[in-house]
């Protein structure tokens, strides 16, 4: 496997090592510099590989803290397998909060399997691709809301037609040891371009989860998203002796086609008429679209065409057509 990215890190040693992936970069102001990623890896004898990443959206923070504190506590002696630890995967887009990389826009979670020869985003999701979770028996990925959206905290699995059974159990048990009140099954298997679906479309038992929101960090999403890592690392046997409390009993869940998602039908600004987490019958007001440089115009009313949980919603009044305004889920039976 050729790579542009280089690391200090072996990936076969045993022991803890904390150390850099170098993703070379050229640069107006250096010519021959590097853009440093953060990660670690805890190795101990035998047992599961499991990946544990965040950032992925650099205005997400609670994975980084997460995995951060692991990186500084986890030593080799509490480990049993090999735990990887990707505290900031997209490190260019987490140093100025953005959801996407400064250095050549692109959303991480779109380009994946990667290309060593591509853009930096694109090569560093390759050197991932091709060198962690190629050895990988379990994969972790956290997320949250980021900047301009409001969620509910939830785990996403990957559960599509024609998916080796027990990947799909393995993926529901992983579900229900994350326990947090929503789990949403995703059918994306066509659309291996984030991190989650790639590793599903290779077989590996896999969770994304949404922690946080609105771009803040807080005490309370911090303590969700570490308890419910904790849970995931103890039920995968490569933290067999970390401390962990009970989680909640999950709700299963899907986003049911396009008509689940309320879209802005116009440029504008949006007076919100739902609450996160409200009931919602197909058909009732979402919301008013004012057309504030015409005053003169009555706004216009915008509806949800489908019933269902509203899971998440866009944060800021002035929105643009087809910006994202509500995701609504509706209940399905658990899968086991
Ligand atoms: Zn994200």
């Amino acid at each position: 496997m050729s790579t542009t990215v280089f690391s200090d890190i072996d990936w076969d040693q045993d022991g803890k090592q904390v150390g850099t992936l170098h993703l070379p970069h050229s640069p107006d102001d250096d010519a021959w510099g590097v853009i440093p990623f953060p990660a670690a890896s805890i190795k101990n004898g035998k047992g599961p590989v499991v990946v544990v990443s965040g950032a992925v959206h650099g205005d997400e923070y609670e994975g980084p803290v997460v995995i951060a504190e692991l990186m500084r506590q986890i030593q080799a002696s509490d480990v049993a397998g090999q735990l990887i630890l990707l505290p900031s995967f997209n490190a260019p887009a987490l140093k100025v909060g953005r959801r996407t990389s400064p250095i050549d826009h692109l959303n991480l979670n779109r380009v994946f399997p990667g290309d060593d020869h591509g853009l930096p985003t694109q090569q560093i999701a390759r050197y991932v691709t091709d060198h962690i979770l190629s050895r990988a028996d379990v994969y972790l990925d956290l997320h949250a809301g980021g900047r301009t959206l409001f969620i509910q905290p939830s785990a996403h699995v990957v559960m599509a037609d024609g998916m080796p059974p027990e990947l799909i159990k393995a993926n529901a048990r992983l579900a229900e040891v994350f326990g947090v009140g929503i789990t949403v099954q995703t059918s994306n298997m066509g659309d291996y371009r984030t991190s989650a679906g790639y590793a599903t479309l290779k077989g590996i038992p896999t969770l994304a989860a949404e922690m946080g929101m609105g771009g803040w960090v807080t005490g309370d999403s911090v303590r969700a998203t570490r308890e419910a890592t904790h849970r995931v690392l103890k039920h995968t046997g490569v933290l067999p002796h970390i401390a962990t409390v009970p989680g909640e009993k999950t709700r299963w869940t899907r986003i049911n086609g396009g008509k689940a998602y309320v879209f802005a039908p116009m440029d504008g600004y949006f007076e919100r008429r739902f609450a996160l987490g409200e009931h919602i019958e197909a058909g009732q007001l979402a919301g008013l679209m004012h057309a504030l440089n015409r005053p003169n115009l009555e706004p216009e009313p915008v509806y949800f065409q489908s019933g269902g949980t509203l899971y998440a919603h866009g944060l800021i009044g002035h929105v643009r057509a087809g910006q994202n305004l509500a995701v609504l889920v509706e209940d399905v039976a658990a899968p086991l």
